[in-house]
């Protein structure tokens, strides 16, 4: 899950677990910012959090505040150690209900990843001495965030349906700010208060993934390597490949460790190795199955399409779609390995399919005709095939009111029916500059 910020420090956000706690927190953020209301989302197993009033005590040592990213902090006789600090709008929640627990000095603070409902709160958490450490990909991953800064910030603001907030001047290729100050390559360990703290580079949703392990308490932390939904291997508002194999090597890893405890940054915590085992194995099988799948349609010709159509899961290996989905990630997969071009000569050109829409809806008997038909869509249920009907009425004419119309019913129900919540923050999206143009029509 990653959130992003700009020059001006607002929020910005991301890509994948919008959670309810988050939505509401990010609802009130954009309210106090001036922006636009969110829509509410539908359930998602990542909720778990919303009214914490104190922090959860995994064990003697060990304390987590649940939010959109947890915050971890694991207390030693010579200072405390935090792990990932929320998305800058929790942080300073966070951070106190960790704070009424132990206030001893932060001695380091650990990012398990560069996404911003991680790296938020580092400013509030860091003091004179303490280090910060990250991955070494940390760097560039956070230099790539901050490039596309305006992309990312229409997108984000896309998938939560707000307004896209001022953008900040470029910062340049290499502009991000870098926190850290230890990055290490494969492994890095360090002792504090007489706890060893090892950190292995698991690189999975970013190229920057760690995960921390404690061995007195046989805790791992790990990251959005894990979490109750499928992974999120390909996130809507853009990203570069998120290769599958990287999350089955990294979920080995951690596996090998034989953890008694997992933490993870979004969601609860696991306990005993049993169920670690059960849940960890169940999740890299379902991405292995998931790319192997993929690979093989690529081998035997298949395009993309026909796979994220025949690509299911076995009932033993399903994980929930609440936040990643496995559609998205079967075309993830595929496009990651093999870039964009489909094989169609006509695709190779600057010229879209969609340059046809004219010509089809004038044979049809125009946008009209192709209005009726989307409504005739909608009423038997092929919602999609609507919306790509109403793109063709709608390039000829577009503030054609039936066909706009329609569209808003399609979405609507699409809205409806999604149990995701990335999904349904496009879908609201959509549905909201479907409405912003039938007002702007009247
Ligand atoms: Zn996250």
């Amino acid at each position: 899950m990653t959130l992003y910020y700009n020059k001006r420090d607002l929020i910005i956000v991301d890509d994948n677990k919008a959670t309810m706690p988050f939505r509401l927190g990010l609802t009130a953020l954009l309210l106090a910012l001036g922006l636009r209301a969110q829509q509410p989302i539908p359930d998602n197993p990542l909720r778990a959090g919303a009214n914490q009033k104190k922090a959860t005590r995994i064990n003697e040592a060990i304390y987590q505040a649940i939010g959109f990213g947890n915050a971890m902090m694991v207390v030693t006789s010579d200072g405390n150690v935090v792990i990932d600090t929320s998305i800058r709008a929790q942080a300073e929640r966070n951070k106190k209900l960790l704070q009424a627990e132990n206030s001893g000095p932060v001695k380091y603070i650990i990012l398990t990843h560069g996404h911003g409902d991680h790296t938020g709160g580092v400013p509030l958490w860091k003091e004179a001495g303490t280090q910060v450490i990250a991955q070494k990909n940390h760097v560039e991953f956070m230099n790539y965030q901050a490039r596309l800064n305006g992309f990312f910030a229409r997108r984000n603001a896309a998938q939560f349906a707000g307004l896209t907030p001022e953008i900040g001047p470029w910062p340049g290729n290499y502009g991000a700010k870098i926190e850290p100050t230890i990055l290490f390559d494969d492994r890095y360990e360090f002792t504090l208060g007489g706890m060893k703290f090892e950190l292995y580079h698991t690189p999975g949703e970013t190229p920057d993934h760690l995960t921390v392990w404690v061995p007195k308490y046989r805790a791992a932390f790990i990251g959005d390597n894990y979490y109750t939904s499928f992974p999120n291997m390909y996130t809507l508002r853009g990203t570069q490949p998120r290769p599958a194999l990287d999350y089955i090597n990294s979920l080995n890893k951690v596996l090998a460790l034989r953890p008694e405890i997992v933490i993870p940054s979004h969601g609860a915590a696991i306990h005993g190795n049993a169920e670690i085992t059960e849940r960890l194995t169940r999740y890299r099988d379902a991405i292995q199955y998931v790319h192997d799948a993929v690979v093989a349609g690529m081998n035997n010709g298949k395009d993309v399409f026909t796979l994220m159509r025949q690509i299911k899961l076995p009932a033993n290996l399903e994980v929930g779609e609440s936040y990643g989905r496995l559609t998205w990630s079967i075309r993830g997969i595929y496009e990651g390995y093999a870039g964009w071009f489909d094989g169609n000569p006509a695709t190779m050109y600057e010229t879209p399919a969609s340059s046809a829409f004219p010509d089809l809806v004038k044979l049809a008997g125009g946008p009209d005709r192709v209005a009726q038909l989307a409504a005739e869509r909608v009423a038997s249920g092929e919602l999609v095939e609507a919306l790509h009907l109403t793109d063709a009425a709608l390039s000829v004419d577009p503030g054609h009111s039936k066909a706009l119309e329609v569209r808003l019913q399609a979405l609507q129900k699409l809205r409806q029916q999604s149990h995701n919540s990335n999904e349904s923050g496009w879908l609201d999206n959509g549905i909201q500059r479907v409405k912003q143009r039938l007002a702007s029509d009247k």
